[in-house]
C-alpha cells in the first residue's frame, strides 16, 4: 500500500507549519513555493550588493506558544532573544521625553514601568478592552485617553495592522488576555534576521524529515472532481492525485477566491513600511517605540537599523526618497542617544520596503471566512483564518489545525478548531 501524499502549496509560515506537522507524525508530504524561496512575508532580502535585512522587523511575544514551540522544534529557539529585558523603551518625540514601559499588567505594580497618564479609570478601560464581548473598534472603548497614544495605540496597530478607530477590540482581546499570564509579555526578536533563524532552521528541519520544497512552482489552478481534489496544475507540471492524497492549500485569501472562487473571504488589506538604513548599529539588537512620529518601530541591528510603520496605507504611497528623510529625521534623536553616529543632515543609505498587502485589514466588523475544509481532501491555511490577530503565531496554529482537519475531520468543513472555535459555525 502506498502512504498517502500531502501536497502543502505556499511555504509561508503557514505551510512551513503544515509540512512539519506532518512530517513530525511521520507523514509523507511535500510543499510548493511560486517564490524562489520560502518564508512568504516573513524573509530576509539578499541583494546583490550584500546589504541583507529583513523585509521588515517582526516580533514575537513569549506569549505565543505555538510560534515558540515551532522554534523549539526546529532548534531555532534560543536564536529569539529578547532586546529590552527592563521594559520597552518609548521615545516621545514631541517632548524628546524617553521612558520605559511593561507590556505586561503586572509589570506595571512597579511605577517606572508604568504607561505614562495611566489611572485608575484606564485600568477600567482596558479590562473592557480585554474582555469585550461585543465587537467594536478599540478606540470606542479606550476613547481619547493619554493611554491611547502611549500603549493601546502603539500596540493595537503592532499586533492587527490596523488603526484603533476601525481596529476590532475582540481580536485586540484575545492578544491581550494571553499578555495577562506572568512572563508572557516579553517581546522577541531574531537574533540575526527572519531567514537565518526561522525560515532556515524551518527547512533544514523539514529535509532532516524527508519533505521536499520545490520552490518557483506557483499553483495555477485546481483540478477538481466531485468535490475532490484531483489534480495540481503548477508552473511547469501538473500532479495527479491519488485517491488517498490530500492537499494544504497555505496561501494568501485573494490567491484562494482566484482558485476557489465560491469561497467567502477577507478582502480588504492594511500596509506595512519598512525602511532600512545601511550603517553601523551595535552587537546586540536593541528595540524601541516611538509616539508622535511617523516611525512607530525601530530595531537596531549589527550593520543596520531597521524602522517600521505599521497601518501605513497612507504613508506607503508616499515617495520613497521623501519617506527615508522624514523616517531619518525622527529617529536620529533615538540613534545618539544610544551613543551612535547619527545627524540629521546625513542620511545613510536607505532601502524602503512597502508592503501593499501586508495583513489583512481586522477591523471590528466581521470578516468573511471560509470553511476550514472546503473541499473533502483540501484544507486551507493561512494566518488571516480564524479570529486570532493575523501574525506569526496564527500562520503556525492555521498549519497544524489544516493538518489534523484533513486527519480527524467527521466532514467537509465540520471541523471543531481549538484555537478559531468560530470557524464551525462559519463552515456550517
Ligand atoms: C512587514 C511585515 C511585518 C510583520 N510583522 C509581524 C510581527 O512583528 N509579528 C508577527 O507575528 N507577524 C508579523 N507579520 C505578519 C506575518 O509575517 C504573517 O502573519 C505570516 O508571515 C503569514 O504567513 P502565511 O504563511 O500565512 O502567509 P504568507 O507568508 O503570505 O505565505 C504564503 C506563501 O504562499 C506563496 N504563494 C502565493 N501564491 C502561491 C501560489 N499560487 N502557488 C504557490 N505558492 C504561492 C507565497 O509566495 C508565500 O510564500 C508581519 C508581516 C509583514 C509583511
Amino acid at each position: 500500500m502506498t502512504a498517502r501524499r500531502t501536497h502543502i502549496v505556499g511555504a509561508g509560515i503557514a505551510g512551513l507549519s503544515a509540512a512539519l506537522t506532518l512530517g513530525r507524525s511521520g507523514g509523507e508530504a511535500v510543499l510548493y513555493e511560486a517564490a524562489p524561496e520560502p518564508g512568504g512575508r516573513c524573509r530576509t532580502i539578499h541583494p546583490a550588493d550584500g546589504f541583507s535585512h529583513d523585509n521588515g522587523t517582526h516580533v514575537l511575544f513569549t506569549a505565543n506558544r505555538q510560534a515558540l514551540n515551532l522554534l523549539k522544534a526546529v532548534g531555532a529557539r534560543d536564536r529569539w532573544i529578547e532586546p529590552e529585558r527592563t521594559g520597552l523603551p518609548l521615545y516621545d518625540a514631541r517632548t524628546g521625553a524617553m521612558r520605559r514601559i511593561g507590556l505586561s499588567p503586572w509589570s506595571w505594580l512597579r511605577p517606572s514601568r508604568r504607561p505614562p497618564g495611566i489611572g485608575i479609570s484606564d485600568l477600567a478601560r482596558i479590562l473592557r478592552l480585554a474582555f469585550a464581548v461585543q465587537d467594536c473598534p478599540v478606540a470606542s472603548i479606550i476613547g481619547n485617553r493619554p493611554i491611547m497614544d502611549s500603549l493601546i495605540g502603539p500596540l493595537t496597530v503592532a499586533v492587527l495592522n490596523t488603526p484603533p478607530e476601525a481596529a476590532s477590540a475582540r481580536r485586540l482581546a484575545l492578544a491581550l488576555r494571553s499578555l495577562l499570564w506572568p512572563r508572557a509579555g516579553r517581546l522577541l526578536v531574531a537574533r540575526n534576521g527572519l531567514s537565518e533563524d526561522l525560515v532556515q532552521p524551518a527547512v533544514e528541519t523539514l529535509q532532516t524529515l524527508g519533505v521536499p520544497i520545490l520552490a518557483g512552482q506557483r499553483l495555477r489552478s485546481l483540478v477538481i472532481h466531485d468535490d475532490r481534489v484531483i489534480g495540481l496544475s503548477l508552473t511547469d507540471r501538473t500532479i495527479a492525485l491519488r485517491p488517498e492524497d490530500q492537499v494544504v492549500l497555505a496561501l494568501p485569501p485573494y490567491e484562494i477566491e482566484r482558485l476557489l472562487p465560491a469561497l467567502p473571504v477577507p478582502r480588504r488589506f492594511e500596509a506595512i513600511l519598512n525602511l532600512h538604513f545601511r550603517m553601523p548599529g551595535l552587537e546586540r539588537p536593541r528595540f524601541f517605540g516611538l509616539t508622535g512620529a511617523l516611525a512607530q518601530w525601530l530595531l537596531v541591528r549589527r550593520d543596520h537599523v531597521s524602522v517600521t510603520v505599521s497601518a501605513a496605507d497612507a504613508a506607503v504611497h508616499r515617495d520613497a526618497a521623501d519617506l527615508a528623510a522624514a523616517i531619518w529625521r525622527d529617529v536620529v534623536p533615538v540613534l545618539r542617544d544610544l551613543g551612535l553616529e547619527a545627524s540629521a543632515d546625513r542620511q545613510p543609505e536607505a532601502r524602503v520596503v512597502k508592503e501593499k498587502r501586508a495583513t489583512i485589514r481586522q477591523d471590528a466588523s466581521s470578516l468573511p471566512q471560509p470553511p476550514l475544509r472546503p473541499l473533502a481532501n483540501l484544507a486551507l491555511a493561512g494566518d488571516w483564518l480564524g479570529t486570532l490577530p493575523a501574525t506569526i503565531e496564527s500562520a503556525v496554529i492555521s498549519g497544524e489545525e489544516a493538518v489534523a482537519a484533513l486527519q480527524h475531520a467527521p466532514a467537509a468543513g465540520a471541523y471543531p478548531s481549538r484555537h478559531h472555535p468560530h470557524r464551525r459555525e462559519d463552515a456550517a
